[in-house]
């Protein structure tokens, strides 16, 4: 079985190829198709963005294709920056502006009030059929300063409590296992074994 991947996300495309390295489902990304536009992420929620990423895709490429949309939700910013966790600092904006924006918005707030969660919505989406959608969350703190060289975007200042690590310092293979991606990405395998 093939699958494409609608993500030019290089940190998502990894944790997700290694999640499914023993499934047997080959994962093709948007790479493999460099002539499609770019879908714009206008949704209010992931679960938009997420419908909208993997509709367009599915049926631009005729293939089963998994969407996913996810983000940072901070509780002492009233959920930012959400949806617009990817353009946080700004439209092109890179991992690094993006966490120097967060810690900006969090200095001067101590670490009972820095809650975060990470939210993932998958949506499986066939040229034929309505898409089938997935969730995951991981709840952790923001650290005032970035500490770990692993992950991507907010990892470095998103602390797990359970291991006293941030997500950058943690192994591929252990974040995969407790992340937001790859909870809703069991859940979407579970569902195309079923299938
Ligand atoms: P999307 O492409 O609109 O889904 O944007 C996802 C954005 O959310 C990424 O660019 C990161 O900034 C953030 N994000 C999502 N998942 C993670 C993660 O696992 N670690 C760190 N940042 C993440």
């Amino acid at each position: 079985m093939q699958l494409v991947m609608a993500t030019r996300n290089a940190g998502k495309l990894r944790e997700i190829r290694r999640l499914l390295a023993e499934s047997g489902i080959e994962v093709l990304s948007l790479a493999d198709f460099p002539d499609l536009p770019e879908v714009e992420e206008d949704g209010l929620t992931f679960a938009d963005n997420a419908r909208k990423k993997g509709e367009t895709i599915a049926r631009q490429t005729g293939r089963l294709t998994l969407a996913d949309d996810s983000g940072l939700e901070v509780a002492a910013l009233d959920g930012a920056p959400g949806v617009h966790s990817a353009r946080y600092a700004g439209t092109g904006s890179d991992d690094q502006a993006n966490n120097r924006k967060l810690l900006a918005a969090l200095s001067g707030v101590a670490a009972e009030g820095r809650q975060a969660a990470f939210v993932c919505v998958m949506a499986l989406c066939s040229p034929a059929e309505e898409c089938h959608f997935f969730r995951g969350l991981v709840e952790g703190e923001i650290l005032p300063a970035p500490r770990g060289e692993g992950g991507f975007g907010y990892d470095p200042l998103f602390l797990v409590p359970e291991f006293g690590r941030t997500m950058a310092e943690l192994p591929l293979d252990l974040k995969n296992r407790i992340s937001h991606r790859g909870q809703a990405l069991r859940q979407a395998l579970a569902y195309l074994q079923r299938c």
